[in-house]
């Protein structure tokens, strides 16, 4: 299909975006034995590849005190997605590695009581278990383990790219009535439905599209990235607030920080100084002095909330053939798949012979 083609070729189902909310939704819905097709330019950008790939239980949410409408809707994610990583869950991701199976919560020693004695309760029994400090860490200081896997999103996206009916391109505008969709090189097909899962890309294409709702917000982090001699972590450093002090994954060796290191660095104009300072004041008893820091800009995209906070829940909005979804978290995307599917026309349509889409790049796979 090219410039100049003037036949129009429909699909029954057309997801834009290859991040993770349109790829778990393309393969569950090639799972459900739907023709489906999804386009983006390249996979796994935007949000997904500069994600920390943890899948949230909530807990880090109940550092209140009390579990959140955040923490009860993600509570079933972390066996969805291990269930799948198993290669028994609603799909094959067998061949995706695990980076890490919990994430830790240590204390930068001034967690409240009532935390404390949440953490230690019923409602979190399985979820949260007091163990023993990383030999790095100093042996007094309280650590938590979080029933919380972490994967590599790298070898998410490789696994779920070789689902077949993904392609390369760009959608310039759809039109909900008549499910005409153009591409950014002039040509244009007709889809039955049309699911838009382009994560910060969404505001553009419902302008385009002619489409005033939903709105979109957009949350920005400055996240630190660690070069050098460190050890392996996943960890939230908590104290006393309700938001982790700073989050810490490792990813090909390099450290990835975000929480609230990275919220408050936006506006920071001597963020790498300033952010790798904080750090060493929360892990006195490491190193830091080798470590070359660099800084990631990336806005998280969500639907608009009051006062922009944070949303709970995945997000989705039809108008004619569109749907707009936000999974709202990396975490959510099988929550949010439960809602797309039962919207998908079960009509059936051959695959595009588009060609296949690159995987975009990461911090690490681009530093390497
Ligand atoms: C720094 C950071 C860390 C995070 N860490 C976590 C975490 O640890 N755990 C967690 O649960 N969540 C986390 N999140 C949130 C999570 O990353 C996002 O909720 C999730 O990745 C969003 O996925 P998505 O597919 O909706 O969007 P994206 O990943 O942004 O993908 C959008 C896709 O749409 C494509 N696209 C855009 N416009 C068009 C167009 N016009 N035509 C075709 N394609 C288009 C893009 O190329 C891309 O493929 C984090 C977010 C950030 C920013």
């Amino acid at each position: 299909m090219h410039k100049g083609d003037h036949t129009i070729q429909t699909v029954a189902n057309l997801i834009v975006g290859g991040g993770i909310a349109g790829l778990w939704l393309h393969a569950r819905a090639h799972a459900a034995g739907h023709s489906s097709q999804l386009i983006a330019p390249a996979l796994g950008g935007g949000q997904t590849l500069l994600s920390q790939g943890i899948i949230h239980g909530g807990t880090k949410y109940a550092l209140s005190g009390a579990l959140t409408g955040a923490s009860e809707a993600i509570k079933a994610m972390p066996q969805r997605w291990l269930d799948a990583l198993a290669g028994h869950g609603e799909i094959d991701l067998s061949d995706v590695q695990l980076a890490s199976s919990h994430q830790l919560m240590v204390h930068n020693d001034s967690l409240s009581g009532k935390v404390t004695q949440f953490f230690a309760s019923k409602a979190l029994r399985g979820r949260v278990e007091s163990v023993t400090p990383p030999a790095f860490l100093p042996a007094n200081t309280r650590v938590y383990q979080l029933s919380e896997p972490v994967v590599d999103t790298e070898s998410l996206i490789r696994s779920l790219a070789k689902t077949p009916g993904i392609g390369a391109g760009v959608v310039e505008k759809t039109e909900p009535e008549s499910g005409i969709v153009t591409l950014a090189d002039g040509s244009k097909i007709q889809a039955e439905k049309i699911f838009i899962c382009a994560g910060e890309g969404t505001e553009d294409l419902l302008t385009q599209s002619g489409l005033i709702t939903p709105k979109m917000q957009r949350r920005p982090l400055r996240m630190l990235v660690g070069q050098g001699p460190l050890p392996e972590l996943w960890a939230h450093i908590v104290g006393s607030g309700t938001k982790p002090l700073a989050t810490i994954t490792t990813h090909n060796g390099f450290w990835y920080v975000g929480g609230n290191i990275a919220e408050q660095g936006v506006n920071d104009s001597d963020f790498l100084s300033n952010a790798s300072k904080q750090l060493q004041q929360l892990l006195p008893s490491l190193d830091l002095s080798q470590v070359t820091w660099s800084a990631v800009d990336i806005n998280r995209a969500e639907p608009a909330t009051e006062n922009a906070a944070r949303p709970d829940n995945p997000f989705i909005s039809t108008q004619g053939r569109i749907t707009v979804a936000w999974p709202t978290k990396l975490a959510l995307s099988p929550a949010l798949a439960d809602q797309v599917l039962p919207l998908f026309s079960t009509a059936h349509s051959e695959p595009l012979p588009w060609a296949a889409p690159d995987l975009a790049l990461t911090p690490w796979s681009a530093n390497a």
